[in-house]
């Protein structure tokens, strides 16, 4: 497919940096801030930046539903770190009226690393690549408990939260409590529009 389209959800967060990745890779891109954006996507990406924030402005812009239905009706989408949360079907830590989008069988638990470590990079294994990816995490999320359909993908090693899943892929949607889009290394953006692809 010559013409895969892969728009980034852009009312919130570090979108530029996944446009980038995305051309790297080849795709097409298109930022997605209304539904008519949203319905020429075969894929999407949800960046970085603050859930909370765009769980409200995804109602305000009446993006949610539609996000939900595509979501629900197989479109590939990958959420990274703020994106993670968004995807999750629960959420630890959050606001009392924190919304967001679902559709992923995990519980994350936001800024889970703690404050003395507010951002860090490591080298993580991460299933389906031959070498480690250098993983940014930024107040970032961990998974802390998955579904009985969910593949983990990448598990922090060694240090306090040795263990705590980092990545996941459930059918077709993929999270990352890291931010891929730093570092300029495209490979987990690569894996992405190869689901998209395939999807
Ligand atoms: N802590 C942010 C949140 O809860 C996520 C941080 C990030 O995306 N870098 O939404």
């Amino acid at each position: 497919m010559q013409n895969t389209t892969v728009g980034v959800f852009a009312l919130q967060g570090d979108v530029r940096e996944h446009l980038a990745a995305l051309d790297a890779v080849g795709v097409k891109t298109l930022t997605v801030r209304r539904p008519e954006e949203l319905a020429r996507c075969d894929g999407l990406v949800i960046p970085g930046g603050e859930s909370t924030t765009m769980g409200k402005l995804a109602r305000i812009f009446e993006l949610l539903e539609p996000l939900r239905e595509r979501i629900a009706g197989g479109m590939p989408t990958f959420g990274t770190c703020a994106g993670m949360i968004m995807l999750a079907d629960r959420v630890l830590d959050g606001t009392a009226d924190q919304e967001t989008i679902g559709g992923l069988d995990i519980t994350v638990r936001r800024n889970a690393f703690g404050r003395q470590v507010d951002s860090f990079e490591a080298p993580l294994e991460f299933r389906g690549l031959d070498d480690p990816v250098p993983a940014v995490f930024i107040r970032a999320p961990w998974v802390e408990a998955v579904g009985a359909d969910v593949e983990v993908l990448a598990r922090v090693e060694g240090g306090e939260a040795h263990g705590r899943i980092v990545a996941v892929r459930q059918g077709t949607l993929m999270a990352t409590s890291f931010h891929p889009e730093v570092g300029g290394d495209a490979r987990v953006h690569r894996l992405f529009v190869d689901l998209v692809r395939s999807a």
